[in-house]
């Protein structure tokens, strides 16, 4: 199978230009980090390369080395930011994959011992929670 052309009309493009809002945790020249709005443990995030790619099968090697430094920073700030007894990162490539969303994105997920992850339930969570966790990530993040 061919890996399909990137669509710039996916959900995440549309948050990288400013279109729809999200709550932001980072941003760089090469990488933009948010939160997951229906996430899966509190502190669930998302890192993206800004340059379009559809996922791990068609990104240029700069931008996969810029997206995975970011995640290692998100990581570290979800340990702090959550007291975290470790962190599950995920990428889905394509439907068979789990992929939903066609912009490349790693999932950051703050993990701890004996919780598991909730699953998805296709509900939003609450914007004033969400909005609390995006500041606490972004508070440890100066320590990083
Ligand atoms: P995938 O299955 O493609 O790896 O993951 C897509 C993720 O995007 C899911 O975890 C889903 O909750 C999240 N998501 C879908 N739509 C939106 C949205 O509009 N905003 C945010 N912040 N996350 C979204």
């Amino acid at each position: 199978m061919t890996t399909p052309q990137y669509d710039d009309q996916n959900i995440f493009a549309k948050i990288l230009r400013g279109e729809i809002p999200c709550h932001k945790i980072y941003e760089d020249d090469k990488t933009f980090a948010f939160l997951d709005v229906m996430p899966k443990a509190d502190g669930h995030s998302l890192v993206l390369p800004k340059n379009p790619s559809r996922n791990i099968l068609d990104v240029a090697e700069d931008d996969l080395n810029a997206v995975t430094a970011t995640t290692q920073k998100i990581a570290k700030a979800i340990m702090i930011a959550f007291e975290a007894d470790g962190v599950t990162v995920q990428q889905n490539n394509e439907p068979a994959g789990g992929q939903e969303v066609y912009h490349l994105h790693f999932h950051v997920l703050p993990r701890h011992e004996g919780l598991p992850l909730r699953p998805q339930t296709g509900k939003m969570a609450d914007n004033d929670l969400l909005a609390g966790h995006a500041e606490k990530l972004r508070e440890a993040l100066k320590s990083i």
